[in-house]
C-alpha cells in the first residue's frame, strides 16, 4: 500500500445500493487525484474477461450475494499495493462486511483513514433509481432511462453499449438491500465511533450532493 505517508488521502464511500455512491465516489477521487477503487467495478470487469474467478463471481452477483471476505481480501489488497496510490486511495464498496473492515484495518496500520462518507437515501428513493439505472459496459459510466445515452444504447464519452446491469433485477436488488441493513450498515457505528464517520444528504442533483460530499472532505483535510 506504497508508503506510511501522513499525506496519504484515504477515503470511503458508503451508501445502500443506488444511494449515487459509483457517481460521488469517482467524482470525489478525481478532484483529489487518487484512484477510485470500486470492488463492484473490479469485479465486474472479471466478468467481462471471463476468467474462471470471473465465473465464480457472477454467480454471487447475480445473486446478489457477497463473495467471501478472504477473496476480497486478496483482491482489495493487491490493487492497494500498486504505484497509483502513492497519493492515497479511495475505497468504494469495502469494506461491506464487520470482517472487511478488521481486514482494513490491518492494511492500513500505518496511517489509519482519512475520512468514510455515508451517503443517506431512504430505501424507497433508491428502488426507484437502480430499476432506472443503466451503465457502459466499456468505460462504467453511470445513465438513467430518460438520458439520450440510456435510451440509445450508446455511451456519449466512449461509444460503448449501455445495458441494465445483470444485478439490477428487482430480485437481486431486493437481496442486495437487506445484505446492506444486515452486514454493511452496522459499520457505519464502527467508524462514527472512531470519529471518522461524514453523514451526508444523498438526496438531490449529483452536483448538489458532490457539493456536500466536498465540503465534508474539506473539513477534515
Ligand atoms: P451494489 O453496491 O449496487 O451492490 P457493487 O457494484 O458495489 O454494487 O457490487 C456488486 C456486487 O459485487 C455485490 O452485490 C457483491 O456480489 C459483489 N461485491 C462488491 N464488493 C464486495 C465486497 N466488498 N464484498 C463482497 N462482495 C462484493
Amino acid at each position: 500500500m506504497g508508503s506510511s505517508n501522513d499525506s496519504q488521502v484515504r477515503l470511503i464511500v458508503f451508501g445502500r445500493q443506488g444511494a449515487g455512491k459509483g457517481t460521488q465516489a469517482s467524482r470525489l477521487a478525481q478532484n483529489h487525484g487518487i484512484p477510485h477503487i470500486s470492488t463492484g467495478d473490479m469485479l465486474r470487469e472479471a466478468v467481462r474477461e471471463g476468467t474462471d474467478f470471473g465465473k465464480r463471481a457472477k454467480e454471487y452477483m447475480d445473486a446478489g450475494q457477497l463473495l467471501p471476505d478472504d477473496v476480497m481480501l486478496g483482491l482489495v489488497s493487491e490493487r492497494l499495493s500498486r504505484p497509483d496510490t502513492s497519493r492515497g486511495w479511495l475505497l468504494d464498496g469495502f469494506p461491506r462486511t464487520a470482517g472487511q473492515a478488521e481486514d482494513l484495518q490491518g492494511l492500513v496500520a500505518d496511517g489509519g483513514i482519512t475520512l468514510a462518507i455515508n451517503l443517506e437515501v431512504p430505501e424507497d428513493v433508491v428502488v426507484d433509481r437502480i430499476s432506472s439505472r443503466r451503465v457502459c459496459e466499456s468505460c462504467g459510466t453511470i445513465y438513467s432511462v430518460g438520458d439520450p445515452s440510456a435510451d440509445s444504447g450508446k455511451c456519449a464519452k466512449c461509444g460503448g453499449t449501455v445495458v441494465q446491469r445483470d444485478d439490477d433485477t428487482e430480485d437481486a436488488v431486493r437481496a442486495r438491500l437487506a445484505t446492506y441493513n444486515e452486514q454493511t450498515a452496522p459499520l457505519l457505528g464502527w467508524f462514527e465511533a472512531q470519529g471518522l464517520l461524514a453523514n451526508v444528504d444523498g438526496v438531490g442533483s449529483p452536483d448538489e450532493v458532490a457539493t456536500r460530499v466536498g465540503a465534508a472532505v474539506d473539513e477534515r483535510l
